[in-house]
């Protein structure tokens, strides 16, 4: 649906206009990668507590109304959730930009055909090692090959481009960078490499598990040429093949150059609250009002000025910096 800038009304105090928006469709997982999420899991939801598949797409086009144009849809784990499919149709139908969604792929196989023919546009999918002993150390799981035969999937089923993110921790991963960019160009995928944030639910973060993107784009550049793709407000940095090779690769430098400035996200977690920044103490709960009966208009009201209160941007590395209460599996990456 094509917008005039006019029409495009969710702008924050610092002038930002929201265009994309990250919905949570549950806050389950599959996997229980060491940085995100404690081997036991966490205190799940009640299904009751989740936002239902009508509540999702009401909210969504209450967004589209306001200027949303891309919708990544996130979890937890999103391909845990039931007929997940179902959704992704009826969002389709909102006239989007973008749909995509951010998965493990554990299970992207089975469901990649389907939600392309459900009007998916592309996924991202997450990969922090290419070993399988270090796969299952990292995510306490034994899927490498279950998560290749997804994004084997997915590439087949024309879910492009295919991103792979790939959260880089300095002394457990960084010593196979090149061989992800190795697999981006030999696969066609994009890599994006992407900086540790402290927003895991084990409160274990530390600034030296951080490999700086900089120093990721030196290695790369040491062995292949790269040429910078134009970035608009998209947090990774984006390099194809001075060669000419299938594949790019990317590097989302969240903690050493972080890109508040530009950011044009809004979350909405899988029980129903705005969330205007990752790391943000404030949340706004849509739930409660949508069920007690609120208009579109209403709910317009209150997204507007949730948005309006966005604040400058989330100070990691700063004095006084706290890491959100809510974890990133239950807000949505
Ligand atoms: N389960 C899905 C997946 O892993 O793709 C979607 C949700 S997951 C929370 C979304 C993204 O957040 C993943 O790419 C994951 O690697 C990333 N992520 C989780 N914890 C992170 C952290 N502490 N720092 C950086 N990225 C993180
Ligand atoms: Fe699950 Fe994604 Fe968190 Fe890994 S990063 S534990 S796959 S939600």
């Amino acid at each position: 649906m094509a917008k005039t800038e006019g029409d495009r009304v969710l702008v924050d105090g610092y002038g930002r206009i929201a265009r994309d928006l990250r919905i949570s469709v549950t806050d389950r997982c599959d996997l229980r990668c060491q940085y995100c999420m404690p081997e036991e899991g966490l205190d799940w939801l009640d299904a009751d507590e989740q936002l239902s598949f009508a509540e999702i797409e009401r909210l969504a086009g209450i967004f589209v109304s306001l200027g949303i144009e891309s919708i990544r849809l996130t979890g937890g784990e999103p391909l845990v959730r039931a007929r997940l499919t179902d959704l992704v149709a009826a969002l389709s139908g909102l006239g989007l930009e973008d749909l995509s969604l951010t998965t493990n792929a554990t299970s992207l196989e089975r469901h990649a055909a389907r939600l392309k023919e459900a009007g998916l546009d592309r996924v991202n999918v997450s990969l922090d090692s290419l070993l399988s002993h270090r796969f299952a150390e990292i995510t306490r799981r034994d899927a490498l090959d279950k998560v290749l035969r997804g994004v084997g999937a997915a590439l087949e089923a024309g879910l492009s481009p295919v991103k792979i993110n790939c959260v880089v921790v300095a002394g457990t991963n960084d010593d196979e960078i090149l061989d992800f960019v190795d697999f981006a160009r030999s696969t066609g995928c994009e890599v994006r490499f992407i900086e540790n944030m402290p927003i895991g639910a084990d409160g274990r973060w530390h600034a030296d598990s951080v490999v700086p993107a900089a120093r990721i784009v030196e290695l790369i550049e040491d062995v292949h040429s790269l040429l910078p793709v134009v970035r608009g407000s998209a947090p990774a940095a984006s390099y194809r093949f001075a060669d000419g090779s299938a594949g790019g690769v990317g590097v989302v430098a969240s903690v050493t150059e972080p890109f508040c400035s530009d950011c044009d996200r809004l979350r909405l977690t899988a029980d129903g609250n705005l969330r205007t920044c990752l790391f943000a103490h404030e949340e706004t709960d849509l739930r409660t009002p949508m069920r007690a009966g609120a208009s579109d208009d209403e709910l317009r009201a209150v997204i507007l000025s949730s948005v309006s209160d966005k604040g400058p941007g989330h100070a990691i590395g700063q004095m006084g910096f706290r890491q959100p209460v809510r974890v990133m599996s239950r807000i949505g990456g």
